[in-house]
């Protein structure tokens, strides 16, 4: 992939599927592959986000930084920012949310995954562990992906806290390009970009990006077969 289709700033590595909804051109077969299979099980399977711009991605940190939306702790409850270091808020940002020009979102290769038929009437989607753990509406459908997504090449890179991201049981992502894009984006391609963006904290950013690198970007869960 391009620096630029890495880092979200392109869409020319992109196809439409669904309702205004972006993929890598190279997954979208994939996923309708495993979308078909999900049917046959009784599944909705549908794609919340996918594709996320340089700019989207900004915009939520940049938002979150500057305190106009929430910032969670690790138990999903809002977080009271103000008595955080600089050092501490950045963490706590990054537990939830990519640093604008790293999130797995720009490939088109990852995507936020549910079930709107298992979706409780008025109940909005939120993206929580609830709702895909046990006893959660999304579980059956969580259960099926982790016994039949690696036959189609998907996996998710949250499975596990490692030390960076959150659980994130609704995120997946297809290895087989996703992981050459991982490859692909170095730290310095990353920090040219951040440089010259209007990124909020992007001095403490650049400060720390290798811990960044390592502990956010580089860090997640690999792809197995079989449960
Ligand atoms: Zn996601």
């Amino acid at each position: 992939m391009l620096a630029e289709q890495l880092t979200g700033q392109v869409t020319s590595h992109l196809s439409e599927i669904g309702n205004n909804i972006l993929v890598h051109s190279d997954v979208a077969p994939e996923f309708e592959a495993l979308q078909k299979a999900a049917k046959i099980a009784g599944f909705n399977l549908q794609i919340a986000s996918g594709f996320r711009s340089f700019e989207r991605q900004q915009l939520i940190w940049n938002n979150k930084y500057a305190g106009k939306t929430s910032v969670l702790d690790k138990n999903e409850q809002p977080l009271d920012l103000l008595p955080l270091s600089e050092l501490e808020k950045l963490f706590a940002i990054l537990h939830w949310s990519a640093l604008p020009g790293a999130s797995r979102h720009h490939w088109g290769t990852d995507f936020d995954i549910f079930d709107p038929n298992l979706l409780p009437a008025k109940q909005n989607l939120q993206l929580k562990v609830c709702e895909y753990s046990s006893g959660g509406y999304f579980q059956e459908l969580d259960q099926w992906l982790s016994e039949n997504m690696a036959l189609f090449g998907f996996y998710r890179p949250y499975q596990t806290f490692l030390g960076g991201v959150a659980i994130e049981p609704w995120h997946i992502s297809y290895s087989p390009i996703a992981d050459k894009a991982l490859q692909q984006l170095e730290l310095s391609l990353i920090y040219d970009l951040i440089i010259k963006k209007n990124v909020l904290g992007k001095s403490l950013i650049c400060q720390q990006l290798p811990m960044i690198y390592r502990q956010f970007i580089c860090n997640i869960n690999q792809l197995h077969y079989g449960k």
